[in-house]
């Protein structure tokens, strides 16, 4: 049964799903390497079993005009889940996102004092 050689991907064959399984480019071939790159394994070599699911590919990698799914000539696949790596983003980007929030918080509460300073002055 298939599965997935993708790092990260717990993708296996299974009906209806839609995923669909491609082998790996010839060994030694300069895509197989580009492929290797791209899923971060270039010391790993694929044996003629390997195989990727479909959702490392852009849309545009398939042919699907058979009856079955095919990848085009020379497709790469792009798309992987590099959590370990991601996720120190994801922490970055949260760290940015509170700081302006703090920011934020602290203008609406200076603007509030404003308005209610001239609303004070106002009624006296
Ligand atoms: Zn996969």
């Amino acid at each position: 049964m298939p599965f997935c050689a993708a790092f990260n991907c717990t993708n296996r064959l299974k009906k209806g799903s839609g995923i669909t399984f491609h082998r790996f480019p010839k060994s030694g071939s300069a895509l197989l390497k580009e492929w290797l790159v791209k899923m971060r394994r270039d010391k790993w070599i694929p044996n003629k079993y390997s195989t990727m699911c479909s959702i490392h590919f852009e849309e545009v990698c398939f042919d699907r005009t058979g009856q079955t799914t095919r990848l085009r000539e020379g497709s790469i696949p792009t798309i992987f889940n590099f959590s370990a790596h991601l996720k120190e983003k994801q922490k970055q980007k949260n760290q940015a996102e509170s700081a302006i929030e703090n920011s934020l918080q602290m203008w609406t509460v200076g603007q509030m004092h404003r308005v209610i300073g001239k609303a004070a002055t106002k009624n006296f």
